[in-house]
């Protein structure tokens, strides 16, 4: 079949915008992507068509809407290849998933002399809510070490967990630097010692295609707005012997069976993890995202994505001065860099003056740029609708940056 990059732009309407009267040129996609044109037209399909809410009516409209909700259901479940749908649970993101596995899983678990582990590349998403946890319980959390290229090795996993380990919950990929984690070996290891783990996919779903159960993890988390699907949407994928032994969280309809004043009595999972009312055209949306997703040729955009690092990491290292700050042997397309003597903000406001959209600060990954001794970088995050020529126009970008504060 072949990647045409130039095919996929055109069934992104976001990508043809124009900024301050240029072409835009985006390379912000470890914070969102844009969304396809069929992704957008299901998602108003939805609200013209089937507006009701889901698995409450008997009518016409509620039914069609439960109906697509719970195909999109089978289409997550199909592409993490979980064993059963209902290990899906719709959440708001890949923040609410992790926070509800701390708070109900992780909170039974992490007992005063266990640990949590993590890595030192974590997003604040993956860091806090285990903050929260073991504040409250007096378990502990252990990070594993980054090495100088931004790289968690086995080794350093291994020396950080312990007999007391009780949970591990780490990054697939981080978007600060794009380090692909050793995820497979991690699960293996783990698995060997009978510890659960949770992968943050909020990165890996869009660039390294997770296969839960090839992966060997416990739990896998997403957020839909990071892989072509809209804002407010995303799942949790957990194993359903936890599913059905955590306790619910959040309180409300539909997670019940029956409520009276004396007590309630819970749903099964997944509908005891989706209190209210759903964001179903969100779901629906969703799932029309991976459909689209699952209709390129997967490994001709892996080979393109990595073509764009090879020649975006040659590219920016002809640039005098720039060093590349994430540099390990595994990587996805970002490239997180500093120039000497000029501010990431200066870097980022000038490119925006070109129409190139980056971001700069810490990416919510405040301990990777301690590691690195940096306030912030400037980040290009590529995906597979970015182009060669899109590196080029960032490469000039940034001789005007140079000229302007040199
Ligand atoms: N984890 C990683 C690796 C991320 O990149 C992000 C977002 O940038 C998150 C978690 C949080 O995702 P969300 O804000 O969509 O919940």
């Amino acid at each position: 079949m072949g990647f045409d990059a130039d095919a996929v732009r055109r069934d992104f309407p976001g990508l043809d915008l124009q900024v301050h009267g240029r072409p835009l040129v985006y390379l912000d996609n470890a914070a969102t992507t844009h969304k396809p044109k069929v992704v957008l037209d299901e998602y108003q399909r939805v609200y013209l068509e089937e507006n009701a809410n889901v698995h409450r009516g008997i009518h016409t409209l509620s039914q069609l809407a439960t109906e697509d909700y719970e195909k999109a259901r089978r289409t997550v479940a199909r592409f993490l290849n979980a064993a059963t749908d209902d290990e899906i649970v719709f959440l708001r993101g890949t923040t609410e998933a992790i926070n509800l596995v701390a708070w109900t899983f992780g909170r039974e678990r992490l007992v005063k002399g266990t640990n949590v582990v993590i890595s030192g590349l974590e997003h604040h998403s993956n860091i806090v809510p285990w903050q929260l946890v073991t504040d409250l319980t007096g378990a502990e959390l252990k990070v594993v070490p980054l090495d100088e290229h931004g790289d968690v090795t086995i080794e350093a996993f291994e020396a950080t967990v312990d007999a007391n380990t009780a949970m591990i919950s780490v990054a697939h990929i981080s978007n600060a630097l794009g380090t692909i984690l050793p995820v497979k070996e991690i699960c293996q290891i783990a698995n060997s010692r009978n510890i659960p783990v949770l992968l943050d996919g909020a990165q890996g779903m869009s660039h390294d295609h997770p296969d839960v159960q090839a992966l060997g993890c416990d739990f896998y988390v997403f957020s839909g707005h990071k892989v072509f699907a809209p804002t407010g949407i995303g799942a949790l994928w957990g194993k359903m012997q936890h599913l059905e032994a955590m306790p619910p969280w959040h309180g409300g309809g539909e997670m019940i069976e029956t409520v009276t004043f004396e007590g309630s009595t819970y749903a099964a999972p997944p509908a005891r993890f989706e209190a209210g009312t759903p964001n179903f055209a969100g779901a629906i949306a969703l799932g029309r995202a991976l459909e689209y997703l699952e209709s390129l040729d997967e490994d001709a955009m892996v080979a393109h994505e990595a073509d764009l690092l090879a020649y975006g990491t040659r590219r920016l290292e002809e640039i005098e001065g720039l060093r590349i700050i994430g540099t390990a042997p595994h990587k996805s397309c970002v490239l997180s860099f500093v120039i000497d003597g000029i501010h990431p903000h200066d870097i980022g406001a000038v490119l925006d003056q070109q129409g190139i959209a980056v971001r700069v600060g810490h990416h919510c990954a405040q301990p990777v740029m301690a590691h690195f001794g940096l306030p912030a970088t400037t980040r290009a995050s590529l995906s597979m609708y970015n182009t060669r020529a899109d590196i080029d126009a960032l490469v000039e970008g940034l001789k005007t940056v140079k000229m302007l504060f040199s």
